[in-house]
């Protein structure tokens, strides 16, 4: 893996931070993208860029000669359909779709020429099942789903593989400031939020960790991971085998 160059999103904090530290492990050159400079600074033996995904104008600022991408910065927001602000609807797909498929777009023909490349799309259990209150993020995870698979279907002949890792909860700041958003809209106290609406559908009761959606990243980036593409790994505890 020394030879390789992967650019990471949402890099500052939680599962992103845990890929690039993961990524940098295994010897691959990673470049973290943040909008969060305090959250780079953090971060050791990785190169660092300060941009605001959402801004898609300027991800053509961004290096496009990666072998891997990890699509990963994210935000939740909670709120019914009809109380759902619609220009936080657009920020969402803007973020978690189209950032993506920008990114993808313009890092392919590095990948391509190179005859290898990786994209891991960091998906949710929420681009396969849905939740109430979560619209736009719902639906940015499934739109992910299907942008994985039809760059899985058109980068096969070049040796690049795409694919989505499917977390359940995971201990980072996205979840613990759901947490008190949930309480208010389900008129919980935060420890029941926990027990009783998150864990609750998920049979290993307790919230994964970073590390461990960052090992399964490096595997799907790793040697062993040639034939797979156009797949969704679920890490989710037990939870869809309901
Ligand atoms: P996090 O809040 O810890 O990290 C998200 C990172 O994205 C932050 O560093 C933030 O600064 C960055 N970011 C947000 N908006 C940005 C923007 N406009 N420009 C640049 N950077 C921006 O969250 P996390 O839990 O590590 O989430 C990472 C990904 O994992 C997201 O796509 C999320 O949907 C997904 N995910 C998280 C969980 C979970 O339970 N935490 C579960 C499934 C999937």
């Amino acid at each position: 893996m020394e030879t390789r160059r992967a650019l990471v999103t949402g890099a500052a904090s939680g599962i992103g931070a845990a890929c690039a530290q993961r990524l940098a492990a295994d010897g691959v050159h990673v470049v973290a993208v943040d909008f969060d400079q305090a959250g780079l600074d953090a971060l050791d033996g990785v190169e660092t860029v300060v941009a605001d995904l959402s801004d898609l104008e300027r991800l053509s600022d961004l290096p496009s000669d990666v072998d891997i991408l990890v699509n990963n910065a994210g935000v939740q927001q909670v709120a019914p359909v009809e109380q759902f602000p619609p220009e936080r609807f657009s920020y969402i797909l803007r973020l978690m779709l189209e950032a993506p498929f920008r990114l993808i777009r313009q890092t392919l023909p590095h990948m391509y020429g190179a005859g290898w490349g990786r994209v891991v799309n960091i998906s949710s259990v929420h681009g396969l099942r849905a939740s109430p209150f979560k619209a736009a993020y719902v639906a940015a995870k499934h739109g992910l789903e299907g942008l994985s698979k039809v760059v899985a279907l058109e980068g096969a002949a070049h040796g690049v593989t795409s694919n989505c890792v499917n977390p359940a909860y995971v201990r980072t700041p996205l979840v613990t400031a759901q947490l008190a958003d949930q309480a208010a809209t389900h008129g919980l106290s935060e420890s029941e939020v926990l027990d009783k609406v998150l864990l609750e559908p998920v049979a290993v009761k307790r919230l994964i960790e970073p590390a461990e959606v960052a090992e399964l990243v490096a595997v799907l980036c790793g040697p062993a991971s040639a034939s797979i593409t156009g797949s969704s790994f679920v890490l989710d505890g037990g939870w869809t085998a309901h």
